[in-house]
């Protein structure tokens, strides 16, 4: 029965979103998202400020919760649990579960400041996924090492670039060995010499086949790396299908009236 479970959770999207709303008062920002991510996939969401994009993502993560619709990681119903067509919202520590499954870099990296980057990875491995100590450094230095900054483990962010800082913070989110990565514009606030190592990084994550759904102004990234592309303008999904087809021939108006700006 066991393996049935298992196997069936091998199957299906990494992420299927059915008709997401989210509002923030009285505005509507997310208007009946559907979409699917597959596992092993890049999904590049595209659009204009204001479109819902973050919002969706911080969905996806449980910072925001939604008012109509569903969304499942992995198979698994976020936020709650269903009883037949009744939805029980989850306790707390389910929550946790699941933020846990789900790493998530943003736009500003938000390293804790007085601790070390090795201190910074170590610290929710430790504290949330109740690693040995020791079993977290070992992940640590490999993750460090894996986006090149194994040499910077006892420095302070305050001591790194803010490309540097931003590599930390996805070897951070990596030790929580995550099914899924978000990320939210992880280079729009770098200079721009230092967005290549970014997605560098980003980059040979794609290649060892993580699930990753970036929202990135980065349209050469989306075109190279990017199974799907996601338009999203006003709080809807106006286009999606590979990037060959969202960002070279779109069929939308609107998806054109954007690319026109931006490419
Ligand atoms: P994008 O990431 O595409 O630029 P956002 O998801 O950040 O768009 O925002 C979508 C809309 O929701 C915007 O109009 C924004 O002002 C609004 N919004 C986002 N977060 C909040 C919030 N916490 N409270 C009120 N309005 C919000
Ligand atoms: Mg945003």
């Amino acid at each position: 029965m066991t393996t049935e479970i298992a196997s069936s959770s091998l199957s299906g999207p990494m992420v299927r979103a059915e008709g997401v709303r989210k509002s923030f008062g009285r505005v509507e920002v997310l208007k009946g998202i559907s979409l699917e991510v597959a596992r092993g996939e890049v999904t590049c969401v595209i659009g204009p400020s204001g479109s819902g994009k973050s919002t969706f993502l911080r969905c996806i993560n449980h910072l925001e919760k939604i008012q109509a619709g569903r969304i499942w990681i992995d198979g698994d119903l976020i936020g709650y649990r269903q009883v037949g067509e009744k939805l029980h919202e989850l306790r707390d520590r389910e929550v946790c579960r699941q933020r846990a499954e789900v790493g998530m870099v943003f736009q500003q990296w938000n390293l804790f400041p007085h601790l070390t980057v090795l201190g910074n990875c170590l610290e929710a491995a430790v504290r949330v996924k109740k690693d040995s100590r020791q079993l977290a450094t070992e992940r640590a230095q490999r993750l460090l090492e894996r986006v090149g900054l194994a040499h910077k483990a006892d420095s302070y962010p305050s001591q790194l670039s803010g490309g540097q800082q931003q590599r930390v913070a996805i070897a951070r989110a990596l030790m929580m060995e995550p099914k899924l990565m978000l990320f939210d514009e992880p280079t729009s606030a770098l200079d721009p010499e230092l967005v290549g190592e970014v997605l560098d990084v980003m980059k040979s994550l794609a290649a060892e086949g993580m699930t990753m759904v970036v929202v990135t102004h980065e349209m050469g990234f989306a075109r190279e790396v990017a199974d799907t592309v996601v338009f999203m303008d006003d709080g809807v999904v106006v286009e999606y299908g590979d990037p060959q087809q969202v960002l070279a021939r779109p069929q939308n108006g609107r998806t054109q009236s954007f690319l026109s700006k931006v490419l």
